[in-house]
């Protein structure tokens, strides 16, 4: 009843043609699949060439952000409407590096949040705990706090058409993934406090991705698991047979 999402994140990587030729070869592998939803989200500058290359019928296009607010004095941001003009549907927010790099607390995500589901985007919202908060038991704690620190900010719709994605700080970009019963437990504990928070009826409807060094080779497991609804990935969606077998395991 959750159709898979396979949605590639291909942070600041490339230029304007390393774009338009991955998305060709995304675009003609995945032709033939079927029962799982493929999203690509390139730098922004890249948007506008690579929806030039998509025929919009297999593969949608995603942003890595939105702004806080609407359009106005954010000088270096990027309003959520704007990314509509370019076919935009789905965008990435509060990822790891965002929260780590630029100090984006539960509160501004929850705004960019605010600003996506207002423009009829579908945000995918990014949660994970640190390798120490791990350690320290504290995995719960983190990860249920920064689900309820921006769905008890959102006002109306709440995460609306909203995707979460679960992704461990220490399995992304390192080559070292989660197991299936990790990954599997934390899902079913997010889809628990979802459940609290908007009731059971829409946290069953609503989709968890895994992210964190997802490949082709431990896909399939991960993606078996049964509140596993598709996965977020980074190092392996720069490369089209990579990603494409990733979106085949989740068919
Ligand atoms: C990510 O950055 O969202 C991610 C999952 O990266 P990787 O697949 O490279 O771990």
């Amino acid at each position: 009843m959750r159709t898979p999402l396979i949605a590639g994140n291909w942070k600041m990587n490339g230029r304007r043609g390393d774009a338009e030729a991955l998305a060709r070869a995304v675009e003609v592998k995945v032709a033939a699949l079927s029962g799982v939803e493929i999203c690509v989200c390139p730098p922004f500058v890249h948007l506008q060439a690579v929806q030039s290359v998509l025929s919009g019928e297999h593969v949608a296009l995603g942003a890595q952000n939105c702004a806080d607010a609407g359009p106005g004095a954010r000088t270096g941001e990027i309003a959520a409407e704007m990314l509509l003009d370019y076919g935009v549907s789905h965008v990435i927010l509060g990822h790891s590096e965002r929260r780590a790099h630029y100090g984006e607390t539960d509160e501004v995500i929850a705004a960019r949040y605010q600003e996506a589901q207002n423009a009829g985007l579908i945000p995918i919202l990014c949660v994970g705990e640190t390798l120490a908060e791990r350690e320290a038991d504290q995995t719960e704690a983190i990860v249920g706090g920064q689900i309820r620190g921006v769905t008890e900010r959102l006002e109306g719709t709440g995460l609306g058409n909203g995707v979460i994605a679960y992704e461990p700080v220490w399995a992304i970009g390192t080559g070292r993934t989660a197991t299936a019963d990790q990954a599997e437990h934390m899902h079913a504990f997010i889809r628990e406090q979802l459940a609290m928070l908007e009731g059971h009826a829409n946290a069953s409807a609503r989709r968890i991705l895994y992210g964190g060094s997802m490949k082709p080779a431990n896909a399939g497991e991960l993606l078996a698991q049964p509140d596993v609804d598709g996965g977020l990935i980074g190092g392996a969606s720069l490369d089209a047979d990579d990603f494409v077998a990733i979106c085949a395991a989740a068919q």
